[in-house]
């Protein structure tokens, strides 16, 4: 059961200074020439006014673009492991909407599920994350159809609601997130038992996601992919600004007999994500890699980890560059078979 504060706007800057003297980083979104993106910030003077969802996610503060997993050095025929500098530091990452905070819950089930990452762990360990629920939305947004909502709290430590210009009703989560209300406790004030739900955007509910994943098996065959792909060009855009994706590629950089070995994201939208030493490529063709991540986050994960591979945050089709639109795209699944 979350404890309800209230905190003023005009109190935050002392929160992070606070914040900031705990020894932790502030990561928040600003904007820079248009493009909100995340970055360190002191003080929330820097944090852009008025957005609707950041360009990109904060997951590479998770899962970094590309991250050094090991160090090494060989020595004639024999590999020596050496001691990596890879270390996180302690973040705490401020206005994470509530579809992003929900899709730590996607990259937890893979990186910590059947297998406990440690790399990852680590990061998840020394992350704070503060969510800003949405007052608005666009025809992008689809969070209520899988599962989510504008005010969700899922994934977030502290969620924030802004109730009038200067008041935000502050649900206190977890226990990372009572040690930030701890840091400055006059600041967090009695009254939060209010409704927050009217502050927040309304988000129609655009697609039943059971039966998608219920139908998705069937259409595996179907022309439908051929239709919806034709345009795409592979470029990958679509996992990169996702939160959600978390494929990734390994690769070895030698300089003379030392090595560092890199973990990059990877996208199943590129021809090359499935091509074997051989030639053979099981997914020769875009639909079939565009049928993969409709049916990978639709379909195999609910079924393999319990969880839907996406929070309906709607990057993907903001930003591919031939419009094509995952909620369109899904709903005339749905309506078509
Ligand atoms: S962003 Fe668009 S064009 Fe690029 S791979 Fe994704 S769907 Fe295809
Ligand atoms: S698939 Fe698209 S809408 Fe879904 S979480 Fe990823 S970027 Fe957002």
């Amino acid at each position: 059961m979350a404890d309800k504060k209230i905190i003023r706007k005009s109190s935050l800057g002392e929160l992070f200074k606070k914040i900031r003297s705990d020894g932790k980083r502030i990561l928040a979104p600003v904007d820079r020439g248009g493009k909100i993106l995340f970055e360190y910030v002191d003080s929330p003077g820097s944090i852009a006014p008025d957005y609707i969802q950041t360009t990109l996610s904060a997951k590479d503060t998770l899962l970094p673009r590309c991250e050094e997993m090991l160090r090494f050095r060989t020595e004639q025929k024999s590999v020596y492991l050496e001691e990596s500098l890879n270390r996180p530091e302690p973040t705490l990452i401020f206005g994470v909407r509530p579809c992003d905070a929900r899709s730590i819950a996607v990259l937890n089930a893979v990186y910590l599920i059947n297998y406990t990452d440690d790399i990852y762990r680590q990061k998840i360990d020394t992350t704070t994350i503060v969510g800003v629920s949405c007052a608005k939305c666009d025809e992008y947004c689809f969070c209520t159809s899988v599962g989510g909502s504008p005010g969700d709290t899922a994934g977030s430590d502290m969620l924030l609601t802004q109730m009038d210009n200067d008041i935000y009703l502050a649900e206190i989560l977890t226990d990372k997130g009572k040690a930030i209300a701890a840091l400055a406790p006059e600041l967090f004030a009695e009254g939060g038992d209010v409704d927050k739900n009217k502050h927040c955007a309304d988000v129609p509910v655009r697609f039943d996601v059971k039966d998608l994943s219920k139908r998705l098996p069937g259409v595996f065959e179907d022309p439908v992919w051929i239709a919806q792909s034709l345009r795409c060009i592979g470029c990958g855009t679509c996992s990169y600004v996702c939160p959600a994706c978390t494929c990734f590629d390994i690769q070895d950089e030698t300089d003379g007999n030392r090595g560092v070995r890199l973990r990059c994201w990877d996208s199943c939208g590129f021809a090359q994500f499935t091509l074997h030493t051989s030639g053979h490529n099981p997914r020769e063709v875009q639909s079939q890699r565009w049928r993969q991540r409709i049916m990978h986050k639709f379909s195999y994960q609910p079924d393999q980890l319990d969880v839907i591979g996406c929070v309906g945050c709607g990057r993907c089709s903001r930003t591919c560059p031939v419009d094509m639109n995952i909620l369109q795209h899904i709903t005339d699944i749905l309506e078509v078979h």
